[in-house]
């Protein structure tokens, strides 16, 4: 179809680096990474020659930050890049998973992750990882240490090649809300943002048991990543779909039962645009943009890549909300809104935000505690993204044509 060649003959115009290499290893550059810190704080630093997925964990005995990146050549960073403030030691090379580079910070005192950017610079390609560590208590760090699931969690036997990518695989990015010092909704010492990284975890389990879907997450710990940094991640995964996961309280009123909403300049109620703007407010308080570098023809270029992409994201939301109906979950009174979530504004690959329920006063936190209706939203959403990917790439062979 000649418009759709048109638009990614645009995009890769707009962005040629980013279009070119993607898909090729990654490479630490020395210009522009640094380790730097003391008691209070310690900051990492890492410029790569383009964006690729990145998860952030901790380690006891010794207490170790991890970091693993999808294929990254460390080489040409610095001897002297081994250590700073509290962290005495520096490791870098191949994690036990092909395809995986991992960097691990030996810590000489409790520090945890507070920030896990990626920014990425349109022009060039390039990226910029930013890690702060702020001092935390033994008991705290021991309790939130441990190697998440889905990677081997042995360190550095080095792994020389990454296996081939089968195009095939369906990638799904999984994003758990908030995070470290943005918790979401509180309600009855429950926070949003441990109980939405629960069930990310399960329910990353609960696809990848079908063989069929790849799942990567925005953030696998309780962490503060920048809603940019999210949707950069998902690019970088080269995700077909992105889901964002999350269980608000609204201010005013009650709500019970899953929302799903898709992206829209105009919110479809005032509930949804106070929704939007609450989960903007933390990036806003980290001081990150969220205005971007658009300029007019990057945004002519967005709208047009819209108009594929805003269609097959609402497609996916109507299949979810009828997944979570059939099941027999509650659903809200208005199950299918729109509003400007900054999360959903990536322009290449469909997406949704799905507010599994709300923790506010007569909302769904007891359901949220339940592993088996958790069980039942996991197999409803898991269901919805197996059949809206077969009827897509119906679409798309009709689409081409
Ligand atoms: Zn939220």
């Amino acid at each position: 179809m000649l418009r759709a060649a048109l638009i990614i003959a645009l995009l890769c115009f707009g962005a040629p680096s980013v279009a070119q290499t993607l898909g090729a290893s990654a490479r630490a550059l020395p210009d522009g990474s640094s380790l730097t810190g003391n008691s209070r704080e310690t900051t990492l630093e890492l410029a790569l020659s383009q964006a690729v997925p990145f998860r952030v964990f901790t380690l006891v005995e010794p207490m170790r930050v991890v970091i693993d990146f999808r294929q990254v050549d460390f080489s040409a960073l610095p001897e002297d890049f081994n250590g700073a403030g509290v962290v005495s030691d520096v490791a870098m090379g191949g994690a036990s998973s092909p395809g995986w580079s991992r960097m691990v910070l030996t810590l000489s005192e409790p520090m945890s992750p507070r920030i896990a950017a990626m920014e990425v610079d349109n022009i060039t390609g390039g990226a910029l990882v930013t890690l702060t560590l702020a001092p935390t208590d033994l008991e705290t760090f021991t309790a939130a240490a441990g190697p998440p699931p889905g990677l081997d969690a042995v360190l550095l036997p080095v792994v020389a090649e990454a296996p081939p990518r089968n195009d095939d695989t369906f990638v799904v990015m999984i994003d758990p809300g908030h995070g470290g010092v943005d918790p979401g909704a509180l309600h009855n010492g429950f926070s949003e943002a441990d109980l939405i990284l629960t069930f990310a975890r399960e329910l990353r389990e609960v696809m990848r048991r079908t063989g069929r879907i790849e799942v990567v997450m925005t953030r696998d710990a309780d962490i503060f990543v920048p809603l940019p940094t999210r949707v950069t991640l998902a690019r970088a995964a080269e995700a077909d779909l992105f889901i964002s996961l999350h269980a608000d309280a609204l201010a005013e009123g009650r709500a019970q039962g899953a929302t799903v909403y898709t992206l829209s300049d105009e919110a479809s109620d005032a509930a949804t645009a106070a929704l939007a703007e609450q989960h903007d407010r933390a990036d806003l308080l980290q001081g990150v943009d969220l205005s971007g570098t658009d300029d007019e023809v990057a945004a002519v270029l967005i709208d047009l890549a819209r108009i594929e992409t805003a269609p097959r994201s609402r497609a996916f939301a109507d299949i979810l909300v009828q997944a979570i109906e059939t099941t027999g979950l509650d659903l809200h009174a208005h199950p299918r809104s729109e509003g400007a979530f900054s999360v959903l504004k990536a322009a290449d690959f469909p997406a949704v935000l799905l507010e599994i329920g709300f923790l506010s006063e007569g909302g769904d936190l007891e359901n949220i505690q339940d592993p088996r209706w958790r069980a039942h939203m996991q197999a409803a959403i898991t269901g919805a993204v197996i059949a809206w990917s077969q009827a897509d790439a119906a679409a798309e062979g009709l689409r081409r044509q």
